[in-house]
């Protein structure tokens, strides 16, 4: 019989409200645990191993200190395939949306005073893809159900896992809700990695853009409509950043400097 390939599920900074997604599919937990040897998965286990090397890591969370990225690095070592698990370890997420501003002193030193750091050193965060070579993602903030299960089921069985390539707006069309921007609404549906079911538009809520960037996100179109539309750069910008983190500052900022 073939030997189950072995897992590590690993953690920085983040909310660890990815690992609970995998915890909270109590109907699959079971089958994940009998397909794979489940070696490190500190939200689920006590026995953990963490000199195991792995055939798969998943790895939660964004990097914030110099001790951190040596921690991600040892990982890398451990691992056959790294997987950048939800927004923090792809692009960064909620605590990016500062990042690059030049401010990141003057925010910490106002959080932290004079206080000195012995253990490791503090440093504005940054998605994994900037420290180790990352070899594939599961998207969302935390990812879905359905997206992670299909995902999980590739690697697991040798493959790379896929994702959805497509905007939020498809999935929102399916649902047949009335558009947001045609009410001027500053909805991301356009430019957002779709896999969620467009919660929030169905809802009436514009999308912040939480599952990341599509692959070929037409950055400029949409923020011609919505400067049409009335809003400011610094609105415009603010609501990228939200969940944007460092890929799309630079980018979007860019293209506003030259409108
Ligand atoms: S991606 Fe979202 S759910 Fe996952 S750790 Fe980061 S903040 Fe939490
Ligand atoms: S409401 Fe948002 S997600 Fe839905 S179609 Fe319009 S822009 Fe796209
Ligand atoms: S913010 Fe956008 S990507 Fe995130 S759950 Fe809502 S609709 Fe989906």
């Amino acid at each position: 019989m073939k030997d189950k390939p072995s897992l590590g599920v690993y953690s920085f900074t983040g909310c660890a409200g990815c690992q609970l997604a995998i915890l909270d599919c109590e109907d699959q937990l079971v089958d994940i645990f009998s397909a794979a040897n489940v070696r490190v998965f500190y939200e689920a286990m006590s026995n953990n191993d963490d000199d195991a090397k792995v055939d798969i890591a998943l790895v939660e969370g964004s990097i914030n200190t110099d001790e951190q990225q040596e921690e991600l690095k040892a990982v890398r070592e451990k691992a056959k395939i790294l997987i950048a698990f939800g927004s923090c370890a792809h692009h960064g997420c909620v605590q990016a949306m500062a990042n690059g501003d030049g401010k990141w002193e003057e925010r910490f030193k106002k959080v932290y005073g004079d206080a000195e750091f012995t253990v490791a050193k503090p440093m504005e965060t940054r998605p994994l893809h900037e420290f180790v070579k990352v070899d594939g993602w599961i998207p969302g903030c935390p990812p879905g159900a359905s997206q992670m299960l299909k995902a999980l089921t590739q690697l697991i069985n040798g493959s790379p896992p896929t994702y959805t390539n497509s905007a939020v707006c498809l999935e929102c069309k399916f649902k047949e809700n009335e558009c947001l921007l045609n009410k001027h609404i500053m909805c991301l549906g356009p430019l957002t990695m779709g896999g969620c079911g467009a919660p929030c538009p169905s809802q009436n809520m514009p999308c912040v853009g939480c599952w990341g960037i599509i692959d070929e996100a037409n950055h400029a179109s949409e923020l011609k409509k919505l400067m049409e539309y009335g809003f400011s750069k610094e609105e415009i910008l603010r609501r990228f950043r939200l969940f944007g983190g460092s890929d799309i500052v630079d980018k979007v900022s860019e293209l506003l400097e030259a409108k």
